[in-house]
């Protein structure tokens, strides 16, 4: 992992998850925390070497690259934990997000590995997701719905921590299917991020490049909502002939139009996610509707009946 200072009081520690280091009077806190100890042990390794003494941790999202490092931090320092109130859910019983990705039920070994589970960790202090000061460190909250449901981001000084609330383009092309658990309310974080980035000098997102200049950050959000918004046509044009089908249908239909070949379980699950997300989505708009034929759940295009 390779240690990059922002400016005087910040520092990003890039590796498989961008982790920020905010110092301040004191006071030094961490966002996110990697996939697993050995990534905790590295970003201890690069803060000791800054001389700093970590003394509050926020994790953006409670994915398990984003918090499975945190028990290990934890455990060596003492420093306390903030998050929102679902996302700390999941981190203290990491089982949860397997289990949300497998409909509730008892996942299957292949969605227990270390990409999906975590290490438990609990939180200290729920944030509510707009405040102004963390760990008497003087910042703002932004709450970022979406790609999780009570993700957030840091805004201090002139560095922005966004989270997965927008992905790289590189890092797009790869997943061809962003995982969004809310499709709509990733759209509206979005737009709403893309009028805030030019208050900004640095951009962070949770993985890839850093971004100096506000068109660099709006391009790789523009791209963002261009993929989504081209998930929900996918899925509309799977049901443009008024036939009714499937989610996993709907779900085959946009993995080939948006050019993903599915061959494991973990990817199929995550997908499927944010293809039901963009079902939900266009439920809510009045844009399509559940019916039930064979004793299957399928939608239709309302009107095309
Ligand atoms: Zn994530």
């Amino acid at each position: 992992m390779q240690l990059i200072q922002i400016n005087a009081h910040t520092w990003v520690i890039q590796g498989g998850a961008n982790i920020g280091v905010i110092s301040y009077e004191g006071r030094c806190l961490i966002i996110d925390s990697g996939m697993d100890k050995d990534v905790g042990r590295e970003i201890l390794q690069h803060v000791k070497k800054l001389g700093l003494t970590p003394s509050a941790l926020l994790i953006t999202h409670a994915h398990a690259d984003h918090f499975g490092g945190a028990d290990y931090l934890v455990r060596q320092t003492g420093l306390k934990v903030y998050a929102t109130r679902v996302e700390a859910a999941v981190m203290s019983g990491p089982i949860l997000e397997p289990l949300y990705l497998f409909s509730g039920a008892q996942p299957p070994r292949e969605l227990q590995h270390k990409f999906l589970l975590a290490k438990p960790c609990s939180v200290d202090t729920i944030l509510v997701g707009n405040e102004k000061i963390l760990d008497q460190i003087p910042l703002q909250i932004l709450s970022l719905p979406g790609h999780s449901s009570e993700q957030v981001g840091v805004a201090f000084a002139d560095t922005l921590f966004a989270g997965d609330a927008f992905l790289t383009p590189a890092i797009l092309d790869k997943h061809r299917i962003p995982f969004y658990s809310d499709v709509q309310a990733g759209l509206t974080t979005l737009n709403t991020l893309k009028r805030q980035t030019s208050s900004f000098k640095h951009i962070v997102a949770g993985h890839g490049e850093i971004y100096t200049a506000e068109q660099q950050a709006n391009r790789a959000i523009d791209y963002t909502i261009e993929r989504l918004e081209s998930i929900l046509k996918d899925v509309l044009n799977a049901l443009a002939d008024g036939t009714p089908r499937t989610t996993a249908d709907v779900l085959s239909a946009v993995a080939t139009s948006q050019g993903a070949t599915i061959n494991a379980l973990s990817q199929y699950v995550l997908y499927q996610t944010t293809v039901q997300s963009a079902l939900s989505t266009l439920y809510a708009s009045g844009e399509l509707q559940p019916i039930f034929q064979d004793n299957q759940l399928r939608w239709q295009r309302v009107g095309k009946a």
